[in-house]
């Protein structure tokens, strides 16, 4: 018979290590690093798995992740799972056991007593199913049958519960539908743990009155996931849709924190409730970074997806073993004079049957694995070879942009591999600047932070990509310390229809850009239209079709090679008479949108004399003061009277007149703010003038509550 197998899963080489000379006289030892790729060993060899040996600690993903797969396909009645770990709690430890853990073992831990244990649990584990799964149920039973906080079913009531609906229910009747929230890790950073908290039960309440009126079931599975088995029926499913939607927007909640649903019809009443539910959340997952949508029905497709997902990773593999990815260079250029300053590159694979294929085929899926790393190290490095040839050749070299992923700055040593890199093919640090695209920031903004510190000592310039295109604020932008923002026409929208919208809120982001000092490179730039009123904005750089395609390496050398075409300059700020100032009297420049997705907590203020007379606010502002939001509040002008410190309401004037002297830099005061008259915060204000009008001046606020930071 072939020799059975054990897993180790560890994030750490040196514990795996251990585990294996341990048990690799007895067992045939496959190992895995992070919950993905043992999801895959699993996958693949469960056949010949005899146990499994877990962490649960690890980056990235957890142990449960790896827990909860194996549950969700009924691995662990196949085989057992052992946790071996270090400081767990109890909490957990219990958490893995209801999920189909057998046993665990706390490090450190005497080398024959964990092999003993281990080879004892595999023997005894096929005699002893049955029994197993008989502790299993009696140890269920102290699981709460409903959550605490939403009042929801917890899972294994939950499917208990389906299941016997199940048996009674008319063919086709029902589906499953599995709920989570739409970037609920970022609502608990934005907003705290206790409004997540509170979030979670709005929806659970919600969700639990649902499956009341429609005589549904409503389960809750820790973290954002929920379940709710209801009636397929269109009707239901709309209004369900669209309560999930009006019901957080009228709790002033951003439709990017949307619940978002997917649905199984449940066809054949004696399928497996897990699979059931299992298919529920493989269509959830299937929408989970589209965030135009909010529903989708599972379909066959999307199990497709995951298997050539699985085929695409292998090929992609083997191109990495042929050398097949190569870079692009795009040229960025002044749009003054259509001179390049410097060029992005961008990964093409040429694949052996296919052709060049562009990276939107595949780079999702790369960076759904963590493997985009991998990929991106070749290209930096070729990036890095190309200019260290140029340099020999005696030529003088162009800063060079890589692209960046998420997972490249969490997954290693970041900035000393750049580091080393530079090293080794002898490059200044500025010839190399890194892309980052706007959505990483998002998570672990402390570590984000930290390492950008460390590759601006080192040298390095960040160019944030694709601002505008989530979350990020202007604001934060200011303590990131970007040297470069990438503003792409597409997240513009500048259609037809939209033009002005569009315009707008570029002219904005550009002005704002302007008083940070950061310059700004616009991509996507196709026409002379475009160019035009770009410059005539402030605008100085472009990289688009309008200029250059992306060109293979050795056009673009052709193309350097020529100094008339070249700048070696470098990028500026735009010049100050250059900015196109703000005109409100024509059109509403800032629409909502704007105020409330890519800016902080601003306001706009209109002074007359001495009077500050408060024009908009924007939901952030409103957060912040803990106000109740309604965009066209009469009372702005009694609320700001009302709310300043009497002993600051003078330095509170004085900004104005501070910033009307400096326009570029704007003022900074700390003023004393009383929140709901007697809760005293206090608000740093920055204050930029934006315009003179007949008898009186506009200014642009933005706003932020250091309370916390005097006080610490
Ligand atoms: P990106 O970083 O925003 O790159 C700009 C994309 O816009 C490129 O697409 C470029 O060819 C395209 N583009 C430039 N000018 C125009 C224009 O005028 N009109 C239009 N319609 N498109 C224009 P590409 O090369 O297909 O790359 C797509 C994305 O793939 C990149 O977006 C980037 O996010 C990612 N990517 C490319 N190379 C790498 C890489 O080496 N590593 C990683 N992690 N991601 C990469
Ligand atoms: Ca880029
Ligand atoms: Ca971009």
């Amino acid at each position: 018979m072939e020799r059975k197998s054990v897993l180790i899963v560890d994030d750490l080489e040196i514990n795996r290590r251990m585990l294996r000379e341990l048990l690799s006289n007895d067992l045939n030892v496959l190992e895995a690093s992070d919950a993905e790729s043992a999801i895959s060993i699993i996958d693949r060899k469960y056949e010949s798995i005899a146990v499994v040996l877990l962490d649960l600690i690890m980056p990235e993903q957890d142990g449960f992740v790896v827990l909860e797969h194996m549950y969700r396909k009924r691995l662990t009645e196949e085989f057992p799972v052992i946790i071996v770990s270090a400081n767990d709690d109890d909490a957990n430890v219990e958490k893995a056991f209801n999920m189909g853990a057998i046993d665990y073992i706390s490090r450190p831990f005497a080398n024959r007593i964990l092999l003993r244990r281990v080879l004892t649990t595999v023997s005894l584990f096929d005699y002893n199913k049955d029994m197993a799964a008989e502790i299993d149920k009696r140890f269920v039973k102290d699981e709460p049958e409903t959550d605490e906080r939403t009042g929801l079913y917890t899972r294994n009531k939950f499917n208990e519960l389906v299941a016997e609906r199940l048996k009674k229910a008319a063919r086709r009747s029902l589906c499953m539908i599995a709920i989570d929230i739409d970037h609920f890790k970022l609502f608990n950073r934005f907003y705290g743990r206790e409004k997540g908290d509170a979030y979670l039960k709005i929806l659970g309440e919600e969700l639990g009155k649902y499956a009341e009126t429609y005589n549904g079931i409503a389960g809750y599975f820790g973290g954002d996931n929920f379940a709710l088995l209801a009636p397929n029926r269109q009707d239901i499913l709309g209004e369900l849709k669209k309560r999930a939607r009006d019901e957080l927007l009228d709790r002033n909640l951003e439709v990017g924190y949307c619940p978002k649903l997917g649905v199984y019809a449940i066809e054949d009443n004696t399928e497996a409730v897990l699979d059931i539910v299992d298919h529920a959340f493989t269509a959830l997952s299937s929408i989970r970074t589209d965030y135009t949508r909010l529903m989708v029905w599972y379909n066959q497709d999307m199990v497709r997806e995951v298997r050539d997902e699985f085929v695409l990773l292998s090929d992609i593999e083997r191109g990495i073993r042929n050398g097949e990815f190569t870079f692009y260079v795009q040229p960025k250029c002044n749009m003054l004079d259509g001179r390049i300053v410097g060029g992005e590159a961008l990964i093409r694979w040429n694949h052996r049957e296919r052709g060049l294929v562009p990276p939107g085929m595949f780079i999702p899926a790369l960076e759904k694995n963590g493997f985009i790393t991998r990929v991106d190290q070749i290209v930096w490095e070729e990036v890095c070879k190309w200019q260290r040839k140029w340099i020999d050749d005696g030529h003088e070299p162009l800063p060079i942009s890589v692209n960046v992923s998420r997972n490249d700055i969490f997954s290693m040593d970041f900035t000393g591999y750049f580091l080393n890199l530079m090293e080794k093919y002898h490059l200044p640090t500025h010839l190399i600047e890194l892309e980052i695209t706007e959505s990483a920031y998002m998570e672990e903004y402390e570590r984000f932070e930290t390492e950008i510190r460390k590759l601006h000592t080192a040298g390095f310039s960040i160019l944030m990509d694709d601002f505008g295109s989530g979350y990020s604020s202007l604001n934060s932008l200011k303590d990131l310390d970007i040297d470069v923002l990438k503003i792409d026409m597409k997240f513009l929208r500048i259609d037809y229809e939209n033009k002005d919208k569009g315009i707008s809120i570029l002219e904005s982001m550009v002005n704002m850009a302007v008083q940070l000092m950061l310059p700004i490179v616009v991509e996507g730039v196709e026409t002379q239209d475009q160019v035009k009123f770009l410059t005539e904005m402030g605008c100085l750089y472009a990289q688009g079709y309008y200029y250059y395609r992306p060109l293979a390496v050795e056009e673009f050398e052709r193309l350097i090679m020529d100094d008339s075409k070249v700048d070696f300059d470098g990028m500026q700020v735009s010049s100050v008479d250059q900015v196109h100032m703000l005109d409100f009297s024509e059109k509403q420049l800032f629409s909502d949108e704007m105020m409330n997705n890519i800016l902080g907590a601003v306001a706009f203020y209109e002074v007359k004399d001495d009077t500050v007379k408060l024009l908009r606010l924007n939901e952030q502002y409103y957060r912040m003061m803990d106000m109740e939001y309604v965009m066209a509040d009469p009372e702005y002008a009694t609320h700001l009277r009302q709310s300043i410190h009497p002993d600051d309401r003078g330095s509170f004037l004085e900004l104005f007149d501070q910033a009307e002297q400096n326009p570029i830099k704007g003022s900074t005061a700390d003023i004393r703010y009383m929140k709901d008259g007697d809760d005293m915060r206090y608000i740093r204000f920055r204050i930029y003038p934006l315009r003179k009008q007949r008898d009186s001046m506009l200014y642009y606020g933005s706003l932020e509550d250091i309370t916390d930071i005097i006080n610490s």
